[in-house]
């Protein structure tokens, strides 16, 4: 059971990268603020416990964060390789990552970095719309759906999430500059790293990291 994760701050592009590569990749996705906004739609425990944190913009604690990913390795097969997409986002999850994956004799292939500036950032959050049946994203301006206010691949509603206004944009990003981005030189000492632009038009960027992922299947680092 191995792992590639997508690094960045919000609006980086992670999800939309996510969205663009697992299938040709053939890796599981999981989106950790994905099934977050699931178990608050279905009123589970952890939903009822990550709610408020989400509405603030802040990290929901690392014992909740934690317990989910633990079940969903637990049903995963000793082959899968995932991809996780704002998970970890802080360095106690990212050791849990590890002994987990060790665990299961498996270990982290790769850490790609997605880089942007901040104003890069700001304008991809507040034109960001996400279909509220399958999750999928799309910008305003930038990855505009065929239809307004539809999503492309299942007919579903488009949305503003409601952390996505910019008060809360503004927290989100303050929040990952003091617990996400030490992450970088954590993974950049254990040799994992790799930066990519990720300003450029989402189809390129996603082309980038599928050409990285695959360099690296060979080799992984435990
Ligand atoms: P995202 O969709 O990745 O932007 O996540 C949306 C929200 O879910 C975040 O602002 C956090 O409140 C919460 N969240 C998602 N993933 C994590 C994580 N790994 N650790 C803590 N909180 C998370």
């Amino acid at each position: 059971m191995n792992a590639i994760i997508l690094l960045g701050a919000p609006g980086s592009g992670k999800g939309t990268t996510a969205e663009r590569i697992r299938d040709e990749a053939k890796l599981i996705h999981v989106s950790t603020g994905d099934m977050l906004r699931q178990a608050v739609k279905k009123g589970t425990e952890i939903g009822r416990e990550a709610e408020s944190y989400m509405k603030q913009g802040a990290l929901v604690p690392d014992g909740v964060i934690i317990k989910l990913v633990e079940a969903r390795l637990d049903a995963g097969r000793p082959d899968d390789v995932y991809l996780f997409d704002g998970f970890p986002r802080t360095v106690p999850q990212a050791e849990l990552l590890k002994t987990t994956l060790a665990r299961r004799g498996g270990g982290i292939s790769r850490v790609v970095f997605l880089d942007a500036p901040r104003h890069v950032l700001v304008e991809r959050l507040t034109g960001r719309r996400t279909c509220r049946k399958c999750g999928t994203n799309y910008h305003v301006v930038n990855i505009p759906p065929k239809k307004e206010g539809v999503c492309d691949a299942c007919g579903g509603d488009l949305y503003q999430r409601a952390d996505d206004r910019e008060e809360t944009i503004i927290k989100r990003l303050e929040v990952y500059n003091r617990e996400t981005e030490e992450l970088i030189s954590w993974y950049e000492k254990q040799g994992l790293l790799v930066r990519v632009d990720s300003s450029q038009e989402a189809g390129r960027l996603a082309s980038e990291i599928l050409k990285l992922i695959r360099g690296s299947d060979r080799g992984t680092a435990r």
